[in-house]
């Protein structure tokens, strides 16, 4: 095992806060970004955790989103704008004897396309430079005295020259300025954007069982024990005090968490709102990210402190894979584990989701005590990474009036009880009476 595995179960076993903030599946815990093309969409997570003061007050923060949007308006037509701007400047560079050329050079493709683009990758295949600008010449996308890199490079820069000083002006390298402070705006509006969506839920699932200052202690463990450190990523911070577009702004920061309160505003003295990045070590991120997530991992880690033998991903070779499996007081336990996001979902919707892998489990027990009944008794168990204990109770009401009672669900914190009351005893397997 790493040391900063053990570190972190170190930390992970003696503080609720750590249990509650590393048991959100990996898509709440993790700061990460939502890629869509067309109708695809991929959720990709990064090896980064974000504290913020921002939702200790629901006001605080609604008011930071709406500058935020309002800047996004303001800017959005400051650049509308500025592309009004360079539209002189474009058609100043784009003489009517350049758009002549790039027409004909279309022209030519659009006659025979497959043949243009066969011959390109013709001419690529051989890796023959002198036949790829052969073909570039025929469709007249260049000169017909251009025949290699150099020569394209030469023309390319003669064009620029002779164009320098209609580009280049007074107004057009303000305007230029000016445009590269509009997409720095937007830099810093889009990152507040992007760390408020990741950083929201983590904050949000924490609020209802621990506070900010169990948060914020938790953050200075994880960083004293290595497991999260400064990250490369920009910081935003923004005074709420100060009126809007007065002190706000992504920067880089070095700064231990309990720090984080000494950001003061240089102009009012107010404590500023922040959103900090911070990298989460290597390890620990796999271990999230990993098919069953930290859920499996802790387990085996108690099951490994106990000194209790286990196997993980084990396969019955009838087809069947088990999470977790260890045999105690003469029983073969088997372990499945479900980690769920509780990001906009419905209480429905978990049970919907628990029911299912209870049936899927009770099946999966029935063919491996079929198929392996030689005096073995079989316990299964569902654990599972919920975030209150009401919620579960409920659940189980359900479950308790239906056929799948004979399995308890349980959440890490009940089976941690459990394998500690089961050691040297006889087990009783009824969940009711866990
Ligand atoms: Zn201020």
């Amino acid at each position: 095992m790493s040391d900063t595995r053990s570190k972190f179960y170190n930390l992970f076993w003696r503080n609720f806060a750590c249990q509650n903030l590393f048991l959100l599946s990996k898509e709440e815990l993790l700061d990460k970004s939502k890629i869509s093309l067309d109708s695809n969409n991929a959720v990709i997570s990064y090896p980064r955790l974000i504290l913020s003061n921002n939702l200790d007050s629901v006001f605080l923060s609604e008011k930071v989103e709406l500058r935020r949007s309002n800047t996004n308006v303001e800017l959005d037509s400051d650049f509308e704008n500025r592309v009004e701007n360079y539209k002189p400047v474009i058609q100043a560079i784009v003489t009517d004897k350049i758009k002549k050329d790039v027409e004909l050079a279309v022209h030519k493709i659009e006659e025979k396309p497959l043949a243009f683009i066969f011959s390109l990758i013709k001419a690529g295949k051989d890796e023959d430079e002198q036949k790829l600008f052969e073909v570039l010449q025929k469709y007249k996308i260049i000169k017909p005295h251009i025949n290699s890199v150099q020569e394209l490079e030469m023309s390319i820069k003669r064009y620029i020259q002779q164009n320098f000083k209609k580009a280049v002006n007074n107004q057009t390298v303000l305007d230029f300025h000016a445009g590269l402070t509009t997409i720095k705006d937007y830099y810093t509006n889009s990152q507040y954007q992007r760390l408020i969506s990741s950083n929201q839920i983590t904050v949000n699932a924490l609020r209802e069982v621990d506070n900010y200052q169990s948060r914020l202690n938790l953050f200075e463990h994880l960083f004293e024990s290595g497991i999260i450190s400064p990250s490369k990523e920009d910081a935003f911070v923004e005074c709420t005090e100060c009126d809007p577009g007065t002190y706000f702004g992504t920067m880089k920061m070095r700064i231990q968490p309990r720090k984080a309160n000494n950001l003061k505003c240089p102009i009012c003295k107010s404590e500023l709102t922040y959103y900090i990045p911070y990298s989460l070590h290597k390890d620990i991120f796999d271990i999230i990210t990993s098919k069953d997530g930290l859920l499996l991992d802790a387990i085996a880690n108690h099951l490994h402190k106990k000194e209790i033998p286990y196997s993980l991903n084990h396969l019955f070779n009838i087809g069947i894979e088990m999470d977790c499996c260890f045999d105690l007081n003469n029983v073969k336990h088997l372990v499945e584990v479900k980690m769920f996001k509780t990001e906009n979902t419905t209480d429905q919707k978990l049970k919907q989701k628990i029911k299912s892998a209870l049936s899927k489990l009770k099946k999966d027990t029935i063919s491996i005590s079929t198929n392996y009944n030689q005096g073995i008794q079989y316990f299964p168990i569902l654990v599972i990474n919920l975030p209150s204990k009401e919620l579960l109770s409920t659940i189980e009401q359900e479950i308790l009036e239906s056929e799948l009672k004979e399995i308890p669900v349980m959440l890490l914190s009940d089976f941690v009880d459990y394998i500690n009351a089961s050691e040297g005893k006889v087990l009783n397997l009824l969940p009711s009476t866990k």
